[in-house]
């Protein structure tokens, strides 16, 4: 693939072949080796009707189903733009959340086990079904169907506060139940309130560098603070309403005279029948994966009170696998588009009218996971931001899972973390295997690419304590 260096951090890929627009990845070469199979992606999203601007690739992009993973596509919505559910990817609303705690890691170092011991009992994980709340029934549901984190906080599931620290106050509207088939109703009713296997997970940090304090202060952060990071999403519900609705879209793309490169990018108008459910679906599943994050928050308050007294408080809870639609001046003109943000988080700028009040005048703050080894980041979005006021999501995979177990037994790896002072609480040994840090990109430089890029600033690393893993 030719990549034509624009400024640092920014690559060109030319419009050739039925591309309507160009491909632009931020990265540096570094990170673009063996890029090759994901850069092949950004062309095929870049020929998908409807796209404007370009085709982009964040710093810790791979190879995902049809879309990359760190890709970000808008299509006009009043022009014909598409919709496609691989552009949002199986866990849908899958995403992260900070808390940060009362306290420094010097004062809870002694109590810290008996933390990790409370958090590996209550936290349910794992490929299958449990979570911590039953609903009572389909008609419950649905209420977190349409309510997310607001309806776990109605229910006695956190606090008020929380509700402003989450993107879109918690709920997205346009929930369309009815498009959630009941073979996703059935797998979401057993897991509420679970985090899931592999790369999600529940970490306990400690704030090692503050490279903003005025910033880190507003956002509730601070040198050697205790934060816990929650890193999940929407379960099987959200993997079978991707599953429904692609098949749903591959059947109908021919009507309305869509051809694709690759049928994994199945796709429809966003303003057609498919289109609208699938977005109403989405919807859905976004609240159940906002719900989930909220009922382990919860669980997590609970025995960080009973061990250590101390309290937590949101620092924010955004969501990197995401179509929304929203307004911005594409050539000079005000349009409203579908983004789809996929491994990818929106990173508002400050200012920006949807971020809360309190934090407004600093920018959005935007969570990145790296590896339960190294560090993770809080960043901030930036005026002038990119691809649509998005960035990173995380360090990215470079390793294929059975690739990664090949290196290392998980019971050497959970020694070696032990070693380092990192306490590991997996559900599995070869899941967690699968995920040593060897595995991932390193998430320093795919932050220092996205803060070179321009897509926005670091506040803060975090550094891991302890890991919850499914
Ligand atoms: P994804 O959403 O693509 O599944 O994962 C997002 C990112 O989470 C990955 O790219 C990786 O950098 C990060 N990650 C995966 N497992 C862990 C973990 O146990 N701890 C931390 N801090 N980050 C992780
Ligand atoms: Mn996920
Ligand atoms: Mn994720």
């Amino acid at each position: 693939m030719e990549l034509v260096e624009e400024r640092p951090f920014r690559f060109r890929i030319e419009p050739h072949g039925d591309m309507r627009v160009p491909g632009v990845v931020f990265a540096s070469r570094e990170l673009l080796e063996d890029a090759e199979q994901s850069l092949r992606q950004v062309v095929n999203v870049a020929t998908l009707p409807g796209i404007v601007g370009a085709s982009y690739a964040m710093p810790d992009v791979h190879w995902g189903y049809g879309f990359p993973i760190g890709g970000v596509a808008a299509t006009a919505v009043d022009e014909g733009g598409v919709v496609s559910p691989g552009g949002v990817g199986f866990d849908i609303s899958c995403g992260v959340r900070l808390l940060a705690a009362d306290c420094a890691g010097r004062e809870i170092e002694r109590a810290l086990p008996a933390v990790m011991d409370g958090l590996g009992q209550v936290i349910p994980r794992g490929a299958g079904p449990g979570g911590v709340w039953k609903p009572s029934g389909r008609s419950e549901l649905e209420r977190i169907l349409r309510g997310g984190s607001r309806y776990a906080v109605e229910q006695g599931h956190g606090e008020e506060r929380d509700l402003t620290r989450c993107e879109d106050g918690g709920t997205v509207a346009d929930a369309d139940v009815a498009q959630v088939s009941g073979r996703a109703q059935e797998r979401g009713l057993g897991q509420v309130g679970s985090l899931g296997s592999a790369n999600h997970f529940l970490e306990v940090q400690q704030v090692a560098e503050v490279y903003d304090e005025t910033v880190a202060a507003a956002f509730g952060v601070a040198l050697g603070q205790v934060c816990v990071m929650v890193h999940c999403g929407s379960r099987g519900l959200g993997h079978q309403i991707c599953t429904d609705h692609v098949r749903a879209m591959d059947w109908a793309m021919a009507r309305y005279g869509i051809t694709v490169p690759d049928r994994q990018l199945a796709c429809t108008p966003v303003d057609s029948p498919e289109g609208r459910d699938y977005l109403g679906a989405m919807a859905a599943a976004a609240n159940y994966g906002r719900a989930n994050r909220q009922l382990l928050s919860d669980a997590t308050r609970r025995i960080f009170r009973r061990e250590v007294g101390a309290r937590l408080s949101l620092v924010y809870d955004v969501s990197h696998n995401l179509a929304k639609i929203e307004t911005h001046v594409v050539d000079g003109t005000r349009r409203r588009l579908c983004v789809h943000r996929k491994g990818a988080t929106r990173a508002f700028p400050p200012g920006h009218p949807e971020l809360p009040n309190d934090i407004r005048e600093f920018g959005q703050p935007v969570l990145i996971p790296g590896t339960m080894g190294t560090a993770s980041y809080l960043l901030t979005g930036v005026t002038g931001g990119d691809a649509f006021f998005s960035t990173c999501h995380g360090a990215g995979r470079v390793m294929s899972r059975h690739a990664a177990a090949r290196t290392i037994t998980g019971k050497d790896l959970r020694t070696r973390l032990e070693r380092d002072g990192i306490a590991v609480r997996p559900k599995s040994l070869r899941s967690l295997a699968e995920e040593t840090p060897e595995a991932y990109k390193d998430v320093d430089a795919v932050v220092a690419a996205s803060e070179g890029a321009g897509l926005c600033r670091t506040v803060a690393r975090l550094v891991p304590l302890g890991v919850v893993k499914g």
